[in-house]
């Protein structure tokens, strides 16, 4: 028998599922294209095959961990994400309860992936083992993920930071360039109208994966924009980034990023923040997922 939870990853252009052990570890796996239209039966025949994986396996799950493309309205409940425009004000949790019997934790997928690196961090002071002590408690984390949408999650003072209606860090409709493309929120120049993966193509007219060394150094001085003006208004000391687009733009991006920096990180009464990619790349969204129910014993900075 091993206790674990089923963890989702919900993004514009797929779907994943896992079974994650309660030392987050990934033990199983599954994913698909997002379709554009019945979303959540494709979800559901996911989750159904993990639980079908977990029975056969004398695995227990505890619950399930969400990570869904934003907005959400936290106290409702509901999912909004706008690359699924089939979901608004959608009660994912509770349809994720009745199919699967288990508590259900919906949250942003940024806010997910800020989770996995304090799994990350976790097992790093612990040896591998899941034991948080309070010495990470002081530690500022911002995540920031890049993909179809740009947003980012916050762990400050030892806890995950939600905001009024559950969506603090959306730091994709921070405005990096105010002469630049229009953003589909209505603004100009914000950072996710020039740095997704869908922006990097209708500028460029190529795929984020396959744009030149210049085109990936621009989007890290966008990217290391943004980053100063959060880290002067939240002092942050730790800055992961991930997110399909991300994780693809490689060592020129984190040049730009570091161009930024030194141009906009005046203020020499806050600590510069170290910038490197998500510990666990491309399986964080899932860990993440995964640790946003993880029981309080094992996980204590989860509020
Ligand atoms: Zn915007």
């Amino acid at each position: 028998m091993t206790d674990g939870c089923l963890a989702v990853d919900i993004g514009g252009t797929k779907l994943a599922v896992a079974l994650v052990t309660d030392d987050g570890v990934i033990h199983w796996r599954a994913s698909r294209a997002t379709p554009s239209r019945h979303v959540f039966a494709e979800l559901a025949e996911l989750c159904t095959m993990a639980l079908e994986h977990a029975s056969t396996n004398d695995m227990v799950l505890t619950g399930v961990g969400v990570g869904c493309g934003g907005p959400m309205n936290r106290p409702a409940g509901t999912v909004s994400p706008l690359h699924i425009p089939e979901w608004c004000d959608f009660h994912l949790a509770k349809r994720l309860e009745s199919l699967t019997h288990l508590p259900v934790v919906v949250d942003n997928d940024a806010k997910a992936l800020v989770m996995s690196e304090v799994v990350a961090m976790s097992q790093q002071l612990t040896n591998g083992r899941m034991e948080l002590s309070n010495s990470t408690s002081n530690c500022g984390l911002m995540a920031i993920v890049l993909g179809t949408g740009v947003g980012a999650g916050l762990h400050v003072d030892g806890r995950l930071l939600h905001g009024v209606t559950g969506n603090a860090g959306h730091i994709g409709h921070v405005v990096v360039d105010p002469d630049g493309a229009e953003c589909e929120c209505g603004s100009r120049g914000c950072l996710e109208a020039l740095v997704s993966g869908p922006a990097i193509e209708r500028r460029t007219g190529t795929s984020a994966a396959d744009v030149s060394d210049a085109e990936r150094r621009m989007c890290g001085v966008w990217v290391g924009r943004a980053i100063a003006s959060a880290c002067a208004t939240l002092n942050i000391n730790t800055v992961v980034l991930g997110g399909s687009v991300g994780l693809g733009l490689g060592e020129k991006f984190l040049g730009g990023i570091d161009t930024a920096l030194d141009t906009h990180h005046g203020a020499a009464l806050l600590q510069r923040p170290v910038v490197r990619y998500v510990t666990f790349g491309v399986d964080a969204p899932l860990i993440g997922a995964a640790a946003l129910v993880f029981p309080r014993s094992a996980m204590s900075m989860v509020d």
